[in-house]
């Protein structure tokens, strides 16, 4: 039998708080479904450190511009919860808008500065919709830990932050992006590609291999590393450059120096997608990273 999603935060929040008063540990994975390998890679980390696992599964409005993907986001819930069951979720929650944002709704979370960079300057109020949803389902889950992907990096380091500035009762995990055999990040809007644009889209990835590369041989200087990235992505003709960084792990404040702190991050278009993906550059190849905590 499928799992049945819960829309009710009483009843999964109360479920949550059972489990705990049994001495099990839960682990909770925010999602907005259309689940892809990338998706089950948290799911999968969280079942193997906690004792339950819940999934959220909620296109959540306020975190999309005008004129984004909106209405065209992919929503697939009767298969998402036959890939969570499989995969070892033991509660699916699944809010309605009415849920999350309650008629007459006016409260927001909010950051200064880490918000207003890197998506956050080509998204205006993005991560103000996840720091307010993810808050809010944080309330609603009152989980031990939390799963996000390294390849959304902002948004790991954005609610990191919200996590430590409002003392959080929860541990923020982060898990290593999950790629195609080319190097491109999985994500539900690669679906949008066409076949050329999808060839020309492991440009993103190549570019930053190219930077760990340089940074492994010893560079150290960020416009060296850039422009080595620039040439890699404008050689591909329907790629269109957003923005490409280099920044500190944790203030998100582009480097003069690269050091390990570093994280490589960039975003582009292609064709009416829009794409991102970083690299960070502590150590080694992040596809032999362990789960971290932020
Ligand atoms: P989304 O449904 O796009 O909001 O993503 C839900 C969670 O899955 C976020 O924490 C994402 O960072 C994570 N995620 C999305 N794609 C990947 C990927 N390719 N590898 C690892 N995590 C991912």
């Amino acid at each position: 039998m499928t799992l049945r999603p819960s829309g009710s935060p009483d009843e999964v929040r109360g479920t949550v708080k059972a489990w705990q008063a049994e001495g099990l540990t839960v682990g909770f994975v925010p999602t907005m479904g259309a689940l892809h390998e990338g998706h089950l890679s948290l799911i999968r980390a969280s079942v193997g450190e906690c004792d339950r696992t819940v999934l959220s599964i909620y296109v959540n409005p306020t975190q999309f511009g005008r004129g984004e993907d909106l209405k065209r986001y992919p929503r697939r819930l009767e298969q998402d919860c036959r890939a969570a069951e499989q995969n070892g979720v033991d509660l699916v929650f699944c809010p309605t808008n009415e849920v999350m944002y309650p008629a007459g709704s006016t409260t927001y979370v909010s950051q200064d500065s880490l918000i207003d960079v890197l998506e956050g300057a080509s998204r205006p109020g993005h991560f103000r919709g996840v720091l307010t949803v993810v808050c809010k389902l944080l309330s609603i889950v009152p989980a031990d830990r939390a799963y996000f992907g390294q390849k959304d990096f902002q948004q790991t380091v954005v609610v990191g932050r919200m996590v430590k500035d409002l003392s959080l009762p929860v541990s923020v995990r982060v898990v290593p992006t999950v790629r195609d055999a080319d190097g491109l990040a999985l994500s539900s809007r690669n679906d949008h590609l066409d076949q050329q644009e999808r060839h020309q889209a492991s440009c993103l990835h190549r570019a930053l291999t190219k930077a760990l590369q340089l940074y492994r041989d010893g560079e150290r200087n960020p416009l060296t590393v850039r422009a080595a990235m620039q040439g890699i992505i404008e050689a591909a003709s329907l790629v269109r450059t957003d923005y490409i960084e280099i920044v500190d792990c944790e203030t998100l404040e582009p480097v003069k120096e690269i050091t390990d702190r570093a994280v490589v991050v960039l975003a582009v278009r292609i064709g009416q997608t829009r794409l991102i993906d970083n690299m960070p550059l502590v150590g080694t190849d992040p596809k032999t990273d362990e789960v971290d905590d932020t």
